[in-house]
């Protein structure tokens, strides 16, 4: 049963056609002809995100001891992105091919037209990536405001805050998920690079002196997180930033980078941030966002570790890496191979006769039963073999048949994903036989 992959090219179109035919992701107001670098999740998409922000939350939060959440908001107060920089310096240079007249990142283009080939471009301009609105009544410069293009920032604007809720030493970080919103000008990719997106960040706070250490730990955590959660090591790997690619600021930065059918790219950056933006947001807005070290009576600027992802590109490759073709009898599969903790569906329950009332109590009964602790689904809209091609196609771990023996015998069919192996379990031990084997 060797796994035989398509070729990078035909892998993505694969990956976006399965995607909209079973619900995964579809394009956004696709009805009005779609709005560009916007995606809409489907019901199984939706149980993907669910699941990926889970498993982020549960890594980095709840099995740790040294970590907290937070949930900010999207608007804040517009000086927050003076002392960030981003008012000034969040800015794409663009170009225009002078030829066939499309605008380009110039970071993305190596001097020649992907579109024309040309090599005549206008002169590069600035051009800011956050999104303005306004607040109140009157859209004049008064109201005027960001939808925030990081959720770091609603971290450090609440440094003080859970400081004083939480009474943590150092070293402590906190962590969030969110939206945030860049007017990206290279659109593409499916749902690489979005205009909305969602962001899993976390800001680690560290004595100066621990914050090469803690920069190194960070970045194998979340490198093996990602491993943990089935991506394959040969499609992973760290670049670490060189000195030309620093912000100035900063004094180390690396990326996990994923082996996408479009090449190499950033999934996250790690980076170790000094004390920069602690210090911008006191000079800005006058608190005092110093740690306050009662033991050894003295006060000062944390560093700071920000592991920073996206939930969209993440979730991205996890279905990159799941994605597999196999001949099986003669006959092609196609399986996603989720994580036991990604997969959207963990049971399908397919009773073999839909007019056998006996038996679609039953079928149905089981599934009251396992829905209470799994996401399950009920199939019986086709025959067998292809009631378990669509599960395989996204990624369902158990298919559970229930025939007409069942009804004798109270045991019922349970086919293995990945192995396809079956075998007949008793109803009665059949959730804890599922829930064993999904540990
Ligand atoms: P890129 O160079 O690809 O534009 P970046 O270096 O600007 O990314 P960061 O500002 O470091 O990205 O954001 C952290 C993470 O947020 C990225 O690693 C990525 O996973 C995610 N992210 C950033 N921009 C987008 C986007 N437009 N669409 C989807 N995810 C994004």
């Amino acid at each position: 049963m060797p796994a035989e992959n398509p070729s990078n090219s035909d892998l993505m179109e694969k990956i976006v056609s399965l995607c909209k035919r079973r619900g995964f992701i579809f394009q956004s107001s696709e009805i009005y002809g779609g709005l560009a670098s916007t995606w809409d999740y489907g019901p199984l998409g939706a149980e993907l995100k669910r699941n990926v922000k889970d498993a982020w939350w549960k890594a980095v939060v709840h099995n740790r001891d040294d970590m907290v959440g937070l949930d900010a908001s999207i608007l804040m107060h517009p000086k927050t992105w003076d002392a960030s920089g981003h008012t000034k310096n969040f800015n794409d240079v663009l170009v225009d091919c002078k030829k066939c007249k499309n605008r380009f990142r110039v970071d993305h283009i190596k001097g020649v037209c992907p579109v024309c080939k040309s090599k005549d471009f206008t002169e590069g301009r600035a051009f800011n990536l956050m999104f303005k609105t306004h607040i109140g009544a009157v859209e004049d410069d008064k109201g005027l405001a960001y939808l925030r293009p990081e959720t770091a920032q609603g971290i450090f604007v609440n440094f003080n805050n859970v400081m004083d809720a939480t009474h943590r030493r150092l070293p402590f970080g906190i962590a969030q998920i969110g939206k945030s919103f860049r007017n990206e000008v290279t659109a593409g990719n499916f749902t690489f690079r979005m205009r909305e997106f969602e962001q899993m960040e976390i800001e680690y706070f560290t004595t100066p002196e621990a914050s090469d250490e803690c920069y190194k730990k960070w970045i194998e955590e979340r490198f093996a997180w990602y491993v943990n959660l089935g991506i394959r090591k040969d499609n992973l790997k760290i670049r670490e930033h060189g000195n030309d690619e620093l912000a100035h600021y900063a004094k180390g930065c690396s990326d996990i980078e994923y082996n996408f059918p479009f090449g190499w790219s950033e999934l996250e950056g790690i980076a170790n941030r000094t004390d920069f933006d602690l210090k911008q947001h006191a000079q800005f807005s006058g608190a005092d966002l110093r740690f306050n070290d009662q033991l050894e009576n003295k006060k000062f600027y944390p560093y700071v570790i920000e592991p920073s992802g996206g939930v969209d590109r993440g979730m991205l490759a996890f279905l990159v890496d799941a994605y597999h073709e196999e001949e099986v009898e003669g006959r092609q599969r196609v399986v996603l191979r989720f994580s036991k903790q990604l997969a959207p569906v963990k049971v399908a329950i397919l009773p073999l006769l839909k007019k056998n009332d006996d038996l679609v109590i039953l079928a149905k009964n089981i599934k009251k039963d396992l829905q209470k602790d799994l996401v399950c689904v009920y199939d019986d809209t086709a025959a067998i073999g292809k009631l378990y091609r669509r599960q395989d196609e996204i990624g369902t771990f158990f298919c559970v048949t229930v025939d007409v023996q069942s009804l004798e015998d109270r045991h019922v069919t349970v086919r293995d994903r990945d192995t396809m192996k079956q075998e007949r379990i008793s109803v009665d031990n059949l959730k804890k036989y599922i829930i064993e084997k999904l540990k």
